[in-house]
């Protein structure tokens, strides 16, 4: 750890936030189900919704499905939105049909939507009722993934929170790392962990539902993703303790990430050293051949993934950019504090959004990199802004030091492809 960075002398934890609470523009959170049905393998995610919500869904899957997907939409048609007849029956009907054709399902997530929110679908009795109809089998939850007042990422918190009640009691010493990483990156995470002696590990959400941790007053937990203040909640409910760490994004944030895990379980310096040396070097050499790119080169943050704080941290300390606005849907100050500390004092520091003046503020500053959603990107590269699509920052590996160069290099393509073009110069 010598060799990082110091902090700033003032970061951005206590720095004043600009808050916002106007027109947004940010997809909803059933998107999260295109990367927890990859995750955890035997769960099935059923959307009680309308045709928007199906679209939705298939459009951000992709064309390309192999196998049967696991996830689907209940329609709300004209006579459930008007209350002519028994959504609840019917979604009795269609999950009994689902079931036994899917005798590999061993979860079952109802995700409410907008329409079902409108019309009031009460889908936790559902869960309830379809629970104990199912049982021991299948385990029945329910969460919302509805647009109505959240961010995309609320999907992934929303459904991990839901999961935390249901999880088996235990006084075990043990560490949960939360969030649903690729297989590959969590792989990489419990390889480090074990070389330096830290076990039992588990993860939430775990692959299939059989290996799902338990909790109890002895479990301690690292978030992997800042979005996760729903469930950092609800496992402080069941008396887990939070391990309180930057995100593991480049080699700065994975190192202190892991710093704090290893304290935590008492590693000594020399071990942690030695496990973490070569990668670490690696991923420093990894984000520097990016960083060329991206040195002295000015960034402004959207809100729309949460991710906002933690990236700034990585872009402005490793990468060498000047953050000019950091936006965040939310500023959960327990989960990203540590980010926060390390990020200068300097940028506007942003929470919520209304989107006209937040697009005022952009064009005035005219950053060399704005990172933002599909909806204003399109607008801003017509304008001759360089952009960032966030909602990639979710479906890239982007964790932990061996993904440390990919990360970077999500930020530095539209730079070079923006350079190639020669637009730059003609701006
Ligand atoms: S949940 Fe709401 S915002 Fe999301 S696709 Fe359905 S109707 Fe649209």
């Amino acid at each position: 750890m010598s060799d990082l960075p110091a902090p700033p002398a003032v970061g951005c934890r206590t720095a004043p936030v600009l808050r916002e609470r106007g027109q947004r523009e940010v997809f909803c959170g059933l998107t999260g189900i295109i990367w927890l049905h990859r995750k955890m393998q035997d769960a099935f995610f059923l959307v009680v919704g309308s045709r928007t919500c199906a679209h939705l869904l298939q459009s951000a899957a992709g064309v390309m499905i192999f196998a049967e997907p696991r996830f689907g939409t209940a329609i709300l048609e004209e006579t459930d939105l008007a209350g002519m007849a028994d959504a609840q029956d019917e979604l009795d009907r269609e999950v009994a049909r689902l079931l036994e054709r899917r005798p590999d399902i061993r979860q079952l997530f109802l995700v409410g939507s907008c329409p079902s929110e409108v019309i009031k679908i009460d889908l936790s009795k559902a869960a309830e009722r379809l629970s104990a109809a199912h049982a021991p089998h299948v385990r029945v939850l329910n969460y919302s993934g509805s647009g109505i007042e959240t961010t995309f990422t609320e999907g992934e918190d929303a459904c991990l929170a839901a999961m935390v009640p249901a999880l088996e009691a235990t006084e075990a010493r043990e560490l949960v790392i939360v969030g649903a990483l690729p297989d590959v990156v969590e792989d990489q995470a419990l390889s480090l962990l074990a070389a330096m002696g830290i076990g039992p590990v588990r993860c939430l959400p775990a692959r299939r539902a059989a290996e799902d941790p338990a909790v109890g007053p002895n479990t301690v937990y690292a978030l992997t993703q800042p979005f996760l203040g729903a469930t950092h909640e609800a496992l402080s409910r069941r008396g887990a303790r939070h391990i309180p760490a930057p995100m593991p994004f480049g080699e700065e944030g994975t190192t202190r990430w892991l710093r704090a895990v290893a304290d935590e379980f008492d590693v000594p310096d020399d071990v942690f050293e030695r496990v973490t040396a070569a990668p670490r070097d690696r991923a420093r050499r990894a984000v520097a051949a990016q960083a060329e790119t991206l040195r002295g080169r000015s960034l402004f943050l959207f809100p729309d993934s949460q991710l906002e704080p933690p990236l700034a941290r990585f872009l402005t300390r490793e990468c060498g950019m000047t953050a000019i606005e950091v936006g965040s849907p939310f500023l959960h100050r327990d989960v990203i504090g540590p980010d926060l500390d390390l990020l200068a004092e300097g940028p506007v520091i942003s929470e919520g959004q209304d989107v006209d003046l937040q697009l005022e503020r952009c064009r005035a500053a005219r950053p060399d990199l704005t990172v933002c959603g599909l909806g204003l990107a399109n607008p801003l590269e017509a304008e001759g802004m360089t952009t960032k699509w966030a909602i990639e920052l979710v479906f890239t590996p982007v964790h932990f030091y061996e993904q440390a160069g990919d990360l970077a290099g999500l930020f530095a393509r539209p730079m070079r492809r923006k350079q190639a073009l020669g637009l730059e110069a003609a701006e």
